[in-house]
C-alpha cells in the first residue's frame, strides 16, 4: 500500500487513515443498579465505531456531544471546565461519562507535537493537524 492508498483493501483503511479526534471516556459514576453493568472506573477508547461493551441508550444520548467534539465544538459554552471535556449522565440517570475529545494524527494516530500542515484542495485548502514525523515522511510542497 501506498500513501495514495493504491490497492488498499477494507482492512488497510484504518491504516492509511485515522480520525483526527480520539474519544476517551471514563465512568465516573454509577447510582445504581445499570443494565449495561457499568462500572466506575471502566474505560473506553474509541475514534470512529461503536466502543464494545458501552451502553446503547446512552451512546445514543451522547452521540451529538461526542460529534460536536468531533467538529471543534466548544464545550465549555455548555458549561464544562474545559472545551474538549464533558460529563454526560445516562438517560436512566444513573451513569456519569465523562468524556475528553483528544486530537491523534490521522496518519499515525500519534498525539505528540501536532501541527497543522496546509494541503491545497482546488483553490482552496484544508488544514490538517499531523505529528512531526509524518508530516517529514509525507512531504509537503505548499507554500508556508
Ligand atoms: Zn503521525
Amino acid at each position: 500500500m501506498n500513501p495514495a492508498g493504491e490497492g488498499m483493501g477494507p482492512d488497510d483503511f484504518d491504516k492509511l487513515w485515522r480520525e483526527p479526534i480520539r474519544f476517551e471516556i471514563t465512568i465516573v459514576e454509577v447510582a445504581s443498579a445499570c443494565r449495561a453493568n457499568h462500572k466506575q472506573g471502566q474505560t473506553f477508547s474509541f475514534d470512529w465505531n461503536t466502543p464494545q461493551g458501552i451502553c446503547g441508550e446512552s451512546f445514543v444520548g451522547m452521540y451529538p456531544l461526542l460529534f460536536s467534539m468531533r467538529i471543534g465544538g466548544d464545550m465549555q459554552m455548555l458549561g464544562s471546565p474545559d472545551r474538549n471535556t464533558r460529563i454526560y449522565t445516562c438517560p436512566s440517570r444513573v451513569v456519569k461519562f465523562m468524556i475528553t475529545a483528544r486530537e491523534q494524527c490521522p496518519l499515525c494516530g500519534s498525539m505528540e507535537g501536532l501541527e497543522s500542515w496546509p494541503i491545497p484542495v482546488g483553490t482552496s485548502q484544508m488544514n490538517l493537524k499531523v505529528c512531526p514525523q509524518c508530516r517529514k515522511i509525507y512531504g509537503c510542497d505548499c507554500a508556508e
